[in-house]
């Protein structure tokens, strides 16, 4: 446990240092769980993002994209369920007054073994039953874990709590210049709820018969109460979030092949297998609207955490904003002549997580002639910078005109940098860190011989290669 903190703290600083991520607003102290991305974090979460839609968009014939906008009419979140239910039950601590999500207080198997004992005390189905809102159930499961196990505050170690109570996580905010209650908005807390209200003019415009999707990639708001671990867990955070719309009977099928989907998506950006494994949610933890839910998780220094959940939602979504909307959203198939609601497969990932995740998985250590070289061996379409441009001599006027001249050359395709500011081992261990795939070093002999060396991240190995041909090399190592 020790080693994954330390783990942790290394992949925290080299974050800070190397300008991956900063915390929001520093210069005033910082502004509690919400990031900053630095010249490095902001091109990696960029290629995360590439990727994803390269993947989900241009990749398949039966999705296309969607950029709907943060602020939504406030019955969105009425029809949704969130108004009434997007909440955390916390308790105050009666004496240090601080509060708390009331999971936080427990261990996951305390709870869970509560949970179990609960289920059996009320043999008629409650609070296991299907149809009981959720928030009863938790209300009495809270409040027995509380008796039962006298938990200390995190804070000040007093064990005395106000009862459980709900707290929305939406963010409010005003629309106009009016500030009241009429006037109230919420930043949304998921993309998804822009795709549903969408659904009539995308079947519309793009002209799509199901089975077909919509993928969308945006920032969300929620006001954790018990935000961390780094970016894992923030207030503001991106979601890429795909809403699959299908006919009822081919629900259950098309889940599945969304999860394997999602699942594989991580392997082919170099994830390693033993770090992500799959969770389906046992009946009694799924949402009452959803049929079936899984979620992908990475072992994280942290432990095993939810990257993505791919939810089988049923036609609650559609239904809803129907009957709130007062439009029909049902689909009109015309072999059959009927209308309908689809069902919705929903793959839902946070990007900010998923970044997270390639970056912890990237980070390596391994002695080389007795220092430790850091690397972050990021997948190529990953990696934030391809291409290093370094002068072996900075104080050697024609050997810096021709490697700028080579960076400029380089640019125009590939995500380069020139770096002259130290000696060429500090300068390969500087680009190692980052995970720079390529670094290109023009030597003496570069001007006779009108070759470059280049370095290659993973193995190190060097290759003298003519600088008429090093674009095309490098397209084909980066293809
Ligand atoms: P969790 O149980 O971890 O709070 P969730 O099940 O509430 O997550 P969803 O509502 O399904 O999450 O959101 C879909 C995805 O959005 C999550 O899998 C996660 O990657 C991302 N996400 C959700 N909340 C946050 C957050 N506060 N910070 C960063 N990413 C988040």
């Amino acid at each position: 446990m020790k080693q994954d903190t330390q783990l942790m703290d290394k992949i925290v600083s080299l974050c800070k240092r190397r300008g991956f991520i900063f915390q929001s607003s520093e210069i005033y102290g910082g502004l509690g769980s919400v990031w900053d991305y630095g010249p490095l974090g902001v091109e990696l979460k960029r290629n995360v993002k590439n990727a994803w839609w390269k993947s989900v968009v241009y990749g398949r014939d039966d999705m296309v994209g969607l950029d709907a906008a943060i602020l939504m009419h406030p019955k969105t979140w009425e029809a949704s369920g969130h108004v009434s239910s997007f909440s955390d039950m916390v308790v105050e601590c009666k004496n240090c007054h601080k509060r708390f999500r009331i999971e936080s207080l427990f261990g996951e198997q305390i709870l869970s073994n509560l949970d179990h004992k609960l289920k059996n005390e009320y043999k008629d189905g409650f609070p296991g039953a299907r149809g009981i809102p959720e928030k009863t159930k938790a209300y009495v499961l809270f409040e027995f874990a509380l008796a039962t196990e006298n938990p200390e505050c995190p804070s000040c170690k007093n064990k005395d709590f106000s009862k459980p109570t709900d707290f929305n996580l939406m963010f409010e905010t005003h629309h106009g210049p009016v500030k009241d209650s009429a006037s109230v908005v919420y930043m949304r807390p998921e993309t998804a709820q822009g795709i549903f209200v969408n659904f009539l003019n995308i079947v519309d415009t793009a002209r799509k018969k199901l089975p077909f999707g919509v993928a969308q990639i945006g920032k969300s708001f929620r006001n954790e109460i018990t935000p961390g671990n780094f970016t894992f867990r923030t207030r503001e955070f991106e979601q890429m979030e795909i809403e699959y719309f299908v006919r009822p009977e081919e629900a259950a099928n098309f889940h599945q092949q969304w999860v394997e989907e999602r699942f594989n998506w991580y392997f082919a950006l170099g994830m390693t297998k033993e770090h992500l494994r799959k969770r389906e949610h046992p009946k009694d933890e799924l949402a009452h609207y959803a049929a079936a839910c899984t979620d992908i998780e990475y072992n994280f220094p942290f432990g095993w955490s939810e990257l993505e959940g791919i939810a089988n939602r049923t036609d609650f979504d559609l239904r809803q904003h129907s009957q709130f909307s007062g439009k029909d959203l049902q689909y009109f198939d015309d072999q059959t002549q009927k209308k309908f609601f689809p069902y919705i497969i929903e793959p839902s990932g946070g990007v900010d997580r998923a970044t997270l995740a390639f970056l912890v998985d990237a980070y390596s250590e391994e002695e080389v002639k007795e220092r430790t070289r850091v690397v972050l061996r990021f997948h190529k379409d990953l990696a934030p910078v391809k291409v290093a441009v370094l002068p072996l001599l900075k104080n050697r006027p024609p050997i810096v005109e021709l490697a700028r001249k080579i960076n400029e050359d380089l640019r125009k395709q590939f995500v380069c940098v020139y770096d002259d500011t130290a000696a060429i081992g500090k300068l390969y261990r500087r680009q190692d860190e980052i995970g720079t795939l390529f670094c290109v070093t023009v030597d003496v002999e570069s001007l006779d011989d009108k070759k470059v060396t280049v370095r290659e991240r993973d193995t190190m190995q060097q290759e003298r290669v003519a600088i008429e041909q090093l674009k095309d090399w490098l397209t084909v190592k980066l293809k």
